[in-house]
């Protein structure tokens, strides 16, 4: 069994009681892989009963300070538990260049910090956590990639768009059991998408969600349904939606 459950919920700007971008995937030995570390990720660990040094694995999927900015209180929460290095943490190439400075100042003196980077522009496959993760680019303000993740048998358990303007060739990778996909802006908004910071509307995320089992709503806006809600089968995600597969 793998669980899925969202940390987080909302977009960059506070969305009432939000917390913003953080999924964490664990299977049945209880190791962690966490994508994308948003704020305040130590009390949501708190508040979920998840003991921080599960996570084996981070992945960030671009450097907007919603998606990373919860990383150097992690950092700091298994420093204090004893942990000598940090998880394995993935970024984009480019996104490394500017946060690896970043967390190398934020860091506990003694932690080693692993990092790893992941190309930009195509799809790329790893082992993270005892997961395969394939990693594709997404079209956002900055360089950024959506996360699909495997189980041992090969079953795609979860597509992650990240932050991302409606891409219609995605529907072929949403085909798995969780599909995530942001829906940060009304949908009155589609056509200004990339002048409302390159996002997705509601409508725009369940069309690529088309062949997902579970159509999850996500990066939620103060906004995001100031036009009305969609018609179809859906959730709209909340902090701790745990989904069990
Ligand atoms: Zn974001």
């Amino acid at each position: 069994m793998v669980e899925v459950r969202l940390l987080g919920s909302g977009s960059g700007v506070l969305a009432g009681r939000r917390s913003q971008s953080m999924v964490l995937v664990r299977d049945d030995g209880g190791r962690g892989l966490l994508i994308d570390a948003g704020q305040p990720l130590q009390r949501r660990l708190y508040e979920e009963a998840v003991d921080p040094r599960v996570i084996d694995a981070v992945i960030i999927t671009h450097i907007h300070a919603d998606h990373i900015m919860g990383l150097p209180g992690l950092l700091f929460e298994i420093d204090a538990l004893g942990a000598t290095e940090s998880p394995l943490i993935f970024l984009g190439e480019r996104s490394l260049l500017t946060a690896k400075p970043m967390l190398e100042a934020f860091k506990p003196r003694r932690l080693a910090l692993r990092v790893e980077s992941v190309p930009d522009g195509r799809i790329h496959n790893f082992e993270a956590a005892g997961f395969r993760v394939e990693t594709f680019p997404v079209r956002h303000s900055l360089p950024t990639f959506g996360v699909r993740v495997f189980d041992r048998r090969g079953r795609c358990i979860l597509f992650y768009s990240s932050d991302t303007v409606y891409l219609e060739h995605l529907k072929d990778l949403a085909e798995c059991e969780v599909g995530i996909h942001e829906a940060t802006i009304p949908e009155g908004m589609a056509s200004e998408a990339e002048e409302r910071g390159f996002h997705s509307t509601p409508s725009q995320a369940l069309e690529v969600l088309e062949k997902s089992r579970y159509k999850v709503l996500y990066h939620i806006s103060e906004y995001s349904f100031r036009d009305g809600y969609p018609e179809g089968e859906y959730m709209v995600s909340f902090d701790g939606l745990s989904l069990r597969l």
